[in-house]
């Protein structure tokens, strides 16, 4: 319920299938234009001048269109406290996204263990230490901690933008390890949030269809581990509380998201003891966007150089 632009549905597939040639063959055309650079481990790559240029230019839209609500705008690090994490329910959830920093906490002796393990070419994680941090699998994780306890009449609402980390490998393109997403998050009264969560119903596809993309809306769920991860997926999906707005690359019937709606109630202002004016718990919304998911999508729908795109994607875009 709170995992903003995650992966669902029909990627699952295995490595014979035509849609894993398709992935492979996306992301070696990126590589081969010089729009991606690999750095030998899959999902995270450099991108180069034009792949950031497009980012930059959907970053600005993504950013005014949701200027009319004034939000707060903060930014923060790639990294969450662990506290943070832990209480978010990241790990009970997603084990095998996660990203728990760790590192040497020990005298000479133990750091001598350290290189032996290092020069034999053996694991030595077991002789590192958990750190206070978590890579950040989320904007927005940073957002609400930060929020109460009581905020004014009226709500507050919110902009963040930054690196996630879910660990994912693929060869697939659109499914990084490392990305960048914006967020917007309306923090506010049930009505307040489900109405600004309906003007983003409208401008979402609206924002992805103005650049060229084949955009339609659905109702998604988080991939929510396990048994008891089964019974979350159903009722997130019964309650409509993510919607995803899922772009056309690799054909019809395998559509990613390229940005996702999450409405999650009273989660966050429990975890957060975020109260609202006449004193109860807060509702909460986020919209996220994932800059290289559009950028990608962009790049396979209208060629690997921008200099061929249409004449209105590139206004759009402010790539002159
Ligand atoms: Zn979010």
């Amino acid at each position: 319920m709170t995992d903003t632009a995650a992966p669902t549905g029909p990627t699952a597939v295995s490595a014979s299938t035509p849609v894993a040639d398709a992935h492979r063959d996306l992301r070696d055309r990126l590589v081969a234009a010089g729009r991606l650079v690999p750095t030998g481990v899959d999902g995270i790559y450099g991108r180069d001048e034009m792949f950031e240029s497009v980012v930059a230019g959907f970053d600005r839209l993504v950013s005014a269109a949701g200027a009319d609500a004034d939000p707060t705008r903060v930014e923060y690090p790639p990294m969450i406290p662990k506290v943070n994490f832990d209480r978010i329910g990241y790990l009970r959830n997603f084990p095998e996204l996660v990203g728990p920093i760790f590192s040497f906490v020990g005298d000479a002796a133990a750091h001598r263990g350290v290189l032996d393990r290092l020069d034999a070419g053996d694991d030595y994680s077991d002789l590192l230490t958990q750190s206070e941090l978590a890579l950040t699998p989320a904007c927005c994780y940073s957002v609400y901690p930060s929020v109460g306890p009581r905020i004014a009449k009226g709500g507050r609402t919110f902009e963040t933008c930054g690196y996630c980390f879910r660990h994912e490998p693929s060869v697939d393109p659109m499914r990084l390890q490392a990305f960048r997403q914006r967020e917007h998050i309306r923090v506010a009264t049930p009505d307040e949030v489900l109405a600004w969560r309906d003007r983003w119903l409208e401008r979402a596809p609206e924002l992805l269809s103005s650049l060229g993309l084949d955009v339609v809306s659905d109702v998604a769920n988080d991939p929510f581990f396990g048994r008891a991860g089964r019974l979350m997926k159903m009722s997130q999906r019964e309650q409509q509380l993510k919607i995803e707005f899922l772009v056309d690359v690799y054909g019809p019937e395998h559509r990613t998201a390229c940005s996702s709606i999450n409405y999650h109630q009273d989660h966050f202002g429990h975890l957060f003891d975020i109260t609202t004016a006449d004193g109860e718990t807060a509702h909460s919304s986020c919209i996220g966007f994932g800059f290289e998911r559009a950028t990608v999508a962009m790049f396979q729908r209208h060629g690997m150089d921008t200099a061929g795109w249409p004449s209105n994607v590139r206004d759009r875009l402010g790539l002159g």
